[in-house]
């Protein structure tokens, strides 16, 4: 049950058509892990907690550096060299103290994915690196659980919803892993990748909406343009494939 506060605090997207009361109350029971606290992480930690999601697992091993500072709008000057997850946490406590915050302070890989993933209803990809989502890939897959693959550089971006065997897993249409790299980023461009991922998250929750499934949504900065291409399953996918 919501509270009157709850009421008032959200009733701006209680009266959204197909939301209700209902749907707020979905998102209040709701976990989500979102894998990284940068630039993309920022936008869907701050809009799934404004948003009333009741508890946030945010992982972030890393620490604010002053290059984050351009898009990493979850930490300050004042963060700088502290965890990026506690971080995250304090911010988020000033936006919405009624969501609970989970802070892993932890290196996502094969052996501890499942501990830091533990109860979320869905993982959210909020990386800069491809090995990493291949290991919250095929979690992911193990477990039903939807997996929002997004991924920014410079002026660009782009964005999937996979819940594999109902879509591709991301192994089917990006099997190799690049070695990181410094690459250039605009901050606001990560606002608006994560800011798809987070109401994307958020029409799973409440069952509102139609979910970028089965195709990739491309963003173009630079010309303002909006491009989609179809995915489709790799039969021999070493993640999803039928042995
Ligand atoms: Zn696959």
């Amino acid at each position: 049950m919501l509270t009157a506060d709850e009421k008032q605090r959200y009733g701006r997207q209680i009266i959204l058509n197909g939301w209700g009361e209902e749907g707020q109350e979905k998102l209040k029971r709701s976990t989500v892990f979102i894998a990284g606290a940068g630039g993309l992480g920022s936008p869907v930690a701050i809009y799934l907690a404004a948003a009333g999601v009741g508890q946030l697992r945010i992982c972030d091993s890393g620490t604010p550096e002053l290059s984050n500072l351009n898009r990493q709008v979850l930490h300050s000057d004042a963060d700088i060299g502290r965890n990026k997850a506690l971080s995250a946490r304090e911010t988020i406590a000033r936006i919405n103290p009624l969501v609970t915050v989970e802070p892993l302070e932890e290196h996502i890989v094969k052996e501890n994915v499942a501990r830091l993933v533990d109860n979320a209803d869905i993982i959210v990809d909020c990386m800069d690196n491809f090995s990493t989502r291949h290991i919250l890939n095929e979690y992911a897959f193990l477990k039903g659980l939807p997996f929002i693959h997004a991924g920014v550089t410079g002026m660009s971006g782009q964005i999937t919803f996979i819940h594999t065997p109902e879509t591709p897993c991301l192994f089917c249409f990006v099997p190799k892993s690049t070695p990181s790299a410094i690459f250039p980023i605009i901050g606001a461009t990560a606002g608006v990748i994560g800011t798809l991922e987070a109401l994307e998250a958020l029409k799973y929750l409440t069952g509102k909406g139609t979910l970028l499934k089965n195709r990739m949504l491309f963003w173009d900065g630079e010309l303002m343009q909006f491009h989609e291409v179809p995915l489709q399953n790799d039969p021999h996918c070493k993640v999803c494939g039928k042995p």
